[in-house]
C-alpha cells in the first residue's frame, strides 16, 4: 500500500482515474496480444475488464472505505487491469473441446469421446483433413465413386459380409435399416431386448421415428421360438436381434439363439437383422479379455444385416456400420435417408486405418489404443501407481491428505460387456480428519479444473485415479497438473 493518497481518495477520483481504452490499447504489454489474440479481443477484453472494476468500485459504499479503498485502488492500477485483461484472452482463446486425462476407469467413456485412436488412424484422419482426397472419385476410371467403396473391401474381408455401409453412428445405422426396410411394415423383437441405451435411444423410439411397427414378443426374461414364428404375419418385414449390450438379464432365462431365428425368418423369407452395439471384429477371448459376439459370428448364424458401431470395441471414429446381404445394403444406400446421414472424409479415413489395423491379429492389441489399454495386465498399472505414489506423499500431507495404491476393477464402458470386469489398479485419496476430507472433494474440482482437466471419481469420501487409461506419453503431464493442484490445496 505505497499508492496511500490514491488509496485515501474517495470513489469517483478512484473511477476518475482509471486508465483510459486507447491508453490500454497502445500499452506495451499489449502489444503482443494484438498479435497473437487480434485487436477486436484485445479491445473486448479491455472493456469487459474496466466495465468489471467500475462495478467494484461503485458497489464499496463509504462506511467499507478506506480499507476496501485502498485494495481497489491496488486493482484499479494499470498493471492489475492488464493482468485481467491478459487473464481475460486467455480464458477466452480456450477451446471448448477440452484434452482430458481420463482416470473414471471406464475405457471407452461416451461422455469423454469414446475411443482413442493409434497414431496410424490419426495422422490419416489429418492427412484427410489438409489434402483434397479421392472420396467420392474412382481413380482407375477418372468417373465418379462411392465413398463407401473405400470401406467396403476390408469390412466384407473382416466379416465375411458381401456387402457394408457406413452412417454416422450405430443408432443412424439402425434407423436407416429400420426405414429402409421396415417402413409401415411390422419388426419383431423380443421384449427382453427393448432396451434404452442412453442419451435416449430407445428402440421402440427409433422404431417409431424410422416407421416400423414394432411387435414385441416374449417375456422380459424369456422369449421363445415359437413367439416369433406365431407373430409372423403378411405385415412382417423383420426379425431383429438387440444385443443387449448394457445389461445382462441373469436367472430363470431363455432367448432364441441367432441360428434358429434365422431359419424362422428364411422360412418366411424374411430377413433377419441383428443391432450388436459394441461390434468388435475378433475374438476378444484370445487376449484374455471376455468374449463379445462379432459380426462375423452374427452372419454365420445367418444374419442378413448386422450393425454396430466404429467407436466403441472397434476402437475407431464415430460411424455406425452396416454389412451383411449384398441385396439389402443396395436398398439401404438408395433410400434418401443415407444421403443424410452419411459420414465424412476424416471419418472414412480414420474407419480406412483402424479396419487395415485388424488384418493382423498379432500386431492388433500393441496398435489398436483401445485394445492396448483395455489388456493392459493388473500388474503393470499397479506398478504405475506405486512408482508415482511418494513424490505426493509429502505434499498432501500439508493438506490433511494421504495417498495409497488400491486394486479396483475398471469398466470397458459404452455398453460393452455390462457385467464384466478388468482387475486394475489405483491412486486413492483419502482425508485425514475433517480438514482432510473437505480437501479431498475440493482437490477433486482442482483436478477438474486444471489446464488439462484430470477426471477421476469421487467414491466413500475418497479420490479414486483409477489408471488403466493413463498412456506413457500423459503421465509427466498428470504428475504436474496433480502436483500443481495439491500446492493450490494448502495455498488457499
Ligand atoms: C451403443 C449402441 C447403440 C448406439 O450406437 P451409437 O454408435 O452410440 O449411436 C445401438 N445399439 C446398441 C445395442 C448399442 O450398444
Amino acid at each position: 500500500m505505497k499508492d496511500i493518497p490514491v488509496a485515501r481518495a474517495p470513489l469517483s477520483v478512484l473511477l476518475a482515474s482509471l486508465p483510459g481504452v486507447d491508453s490500454l490499447l497502445i500499452h506495451a504489454r499489449a502489444q503482443p496480444w494484438i498479435a497473437h489474440y487480434g485487436r477486436d479481443e484485445l479491445l473486448g477484453a479491455i472493456r469487459l475488464t474496466l466495465t468489471s472494476i467500475r462495478e467494484q468500485i461503485k458497489q464499496v459504499t463509504e462506511p467499507q472505505a478506506p480499507l476496501a479503498q485502498a485494495s481497489l485502488a491496488a486493482a484499479a492500477s494499470t498493471d492489475s487491469i492488464l493482468d485481467g485483461v491478459e487473464r481475460r484472452l486467455i480464458a477466452r482463446a480456450q477451446p471448448n473441446l477440452r484434452r482430458v486425462i481420463n482416470l473414471t476407469g471406464t475405457v471407452l467413456h461416451t461422455n469423454l469421446g469414446r475411443a482413442v485412436m493409434p497414431p496410424e488412424v490419426i495422422q490419416a484422419m489429418a492427412q484427410a483433413a489438409a489434402d483434397p482426397c479421392a472420396l467420392e472419385y474412382d481413380l482407375g476410371t477418372g468417373k465418379r465413386g462411392d465413398r463407401d467403396e473405400l470401406v467396403e473391401d476390408l469390412l466384407c474381408e473382416l466379416t465375411g459380409a458381401q456387402a457394408a455401409t457406413v452412417v454416422n453412428n450405430n443408432a443412424a445405422a439402425v434407423f436407416l435399416l429400420l426405414h429402409a426396410l421396415s417402413n409401415r411394415q411390422e419388426t419383431i423383437v423380443s421384449r427382453g431386448e427393448l432396451i434404452e441405451i442412453g442419451g435416449a435411444f430407445r428402440i421402440p423410439d427409433i422404431m417409431k421415428r424410422a416407421g416400423a411397427r414394432l411387435v414385441e414378443v416374449g417375456t422380459t426374461n424369456r422369449t421363445h421360438a415359437h413367439d416369433f414364428s406365431s407373430a409372423i404375419s403378411q405385415k412382417t418385414a423383420l426379425l431383429m436381434k438387440v444385443h443387449t449390450s448394457n445389461y445382462a438379464v441373469q436367472g430363470f432365462t431363455a432367448s432364441v439363439p441367432e441360428p434358429e431365428l434365422a431359419s424362422i425368418a428364411h422360412a418366411h423369407s424374411l430377413p433377419f437383422v441383428v443391432d450388436l452395439g459394441a461390434g468388435t471384429l475378433v475374438d476378444l477371448a484370445q487376449y484374455g479379455l471376455p468374449a463379445e459376439p462379432t459380426p462375423r459370428q452374427a452372419i454365420a448364424n445367418g444374419a442378413d444385416l448386422v450393425t454396430f458401431s466404429g467407436d466403441k470395441l472397434l476402437g475407431g471414429p464415430q460411424a455406425g456400420i452396416l454389412v451383411g446381404r449384398r441385396d439389402l445394403i443396395q436398398k439401404i444406400r438408395k433410400n434418401p435417408l443415407k444421403r443424410i446421414l452419411r459420414v465424412g472424409k476424416v471419418t472414412l479415413a480414420g474407419l480406412e486405418a483402424t479396419l487395415r489395423l485388424y488384418r493382423d491379429p498379432v500386431t492388433l492389441p500393441r496398435k489398436l489404443t483401445v485394445l492396448r489399454l483395455l489388456t493392459r495386465p493388473a500388474a503393470e498399472i499397479q506398478a504405475q501407481a506405486e512408482a508415482l505414489m511418494p513424490q505426493w506423499v509429502a505434499p498432501l500431507a500439508r493438506v490433511a491428505l494421504r495417498v495409497r495404491c488400491q486394486a479396483v476393477q475398471s469398466q470397458i464402458g459404452s455398453g460393452s460387456l455390462p457385467v464384466e470386469r478388468l482387475p486394475s489398479a489405483a491412486l486413492v485419496f483419502e482425508g485425514v480428519g475433517r480438514a482432510g476430507e473437505k480437501n479431498v472433494v475440493r482437490l477433486e474440482q482442482l483436478l477438474r479444473a486444471s489446464d488439462t482437466p484430470v477426471l477421476g471419481r469421487l467414491q466413500d469420501k475418497a479420490l479414486i485415479l483409477d489408471l488403466r487409461c493413463l498412456q506413457a506419453d500423459q503421465q509427466g503431464l498428470f504428475v504436474s497438473t496433480a502436483l500443481n493442484a495439491i500446492e493450490r490445496l494448502s495455498g488457499s
